[in-house]
């Protein structure tokens, strides 16, 4: 078995909250119970969208609840040259193309971009990955099973017509170039997965293990974030939230007196870590 490494990877669009510390949790108990690598990657690939304090913030919360990470921080925004390469590659694989196609002209096919337009390049544009009607199939360790039909997708965007590169590229690039062999976030992601699985397969990448964790919702059935105003986590009582995070994922919490400090619930929670009990729940949470 290869050495385990694992990764949190949040976008610094605000503070943590109770949904992004179940995943934090989720991917950090799977690999301590794996004997593995931990690492943090701070996805700031679109500053119009972030908040900037949220980059520092994030891994001081993180700290706070004894989640510490293995080596340095690594941060999507100084990884522009390492995205320009693997463009390079694709480019020279006759697999991408320049496309100057507006949001108007592509909203007759459902927003969706099929085949090489020829845009020029002395125009805005952006540029796609040639993507194939095909079905791509992957195994979750906690939803089984999926697949997708590539076409559902379309050529997908990897650098965008701004200049700003894409999440799919970003996020198969690095995770590569940082060895990750399990990936481990929630299920808002898991319908991108085929998608990032075609692009390893152009760039000759192997798939990671995937593992995917429901949602935490508010009760209109949404996504906590910080678009609906999710709540940040609460710094005083970070037990309690590693206890109720704990209970979200239905694992078994430590006894009372292992419950008053971060590092003895994690330690405990890393030894009694079982995926199986890990709902397969579609329709997410509610808090
Ligand atoms: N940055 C993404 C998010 O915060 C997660 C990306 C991933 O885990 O692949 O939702």
């Amino acid at each position: 078995m290869p050495h385990y490494i694992g990764r949190f990877a949040p976008t610094p669009t605000g503070p943590l909250h109770f949904g992004s510390l179940v995943a934090a949790l989720a991917s950090y108990l799977d690999a301590k119970s794996h004997n593995g690598t931990w690492l943090l990657r701070i996805e700031d690939l679109d500053p119009p969208r972030e908040d900037k304090a949220a980059s520092t913030l994030i891994p001081k919360q993180l700290l706070k609840h004894g989640l510490k990470w293995d080596g340095d921080i690594e941060f999507q925004s100084h990884h522009g040259t390492r995205y320009e390469r693997y463009l390079a590659q694709l480019k020279e694989q006759g697999l991408l193309f320049p496309c100057g196609c507006s949001r108007k002209t592509l909203a007759a096919h459902q927003g969706l971009h099929h085949g090489n337009c020829h845009s020029a390049l002395d125009k805005p544009h952006a540029w796609r990955l040639v993507t194939p009607d095909e079905k791509w199939q992957f195994n979750d360790a906690v939803y089984g099973d999926n697949s997708q039909e590539l076409a559902q997708v379309g050529d997908q965007v990897l650098k965008r017509k701004d200049g700003l590169y894409a999440y799919q590229l970003a996020v198969v690039v690095d995770d590569y170039e940082s060895g990750i062999n399990h990936v481990v976030r929630g299920l808002d992601l898991l319908d991108n997965t085929p998608r990032q699985l075609y692009l390893m397969q152009c760039l000759g990448i192997k798939a990671p293990h995937y593992l995917h964790i429901p949602l935490i919702t508010n009760e209109s059935g949404q996504k906590l974030s910080k678009q609906n105003q999710a709540q940040a986590l609460d710094l005083h009582s970070v037990a309690d939230n590693l206890l109720a995070a704990l209970r979200f994922l239905r694992q078994t919490t430590p006894p009372m007196n292992m419950q008053q400090d971060t590092a003895s619930i994690l330690n405990w929670a890393t030894q009694h870590w079982q995926v199986s009990k890990i709902p397969a729940l579609k329709d997410g949470l509610i808090l």
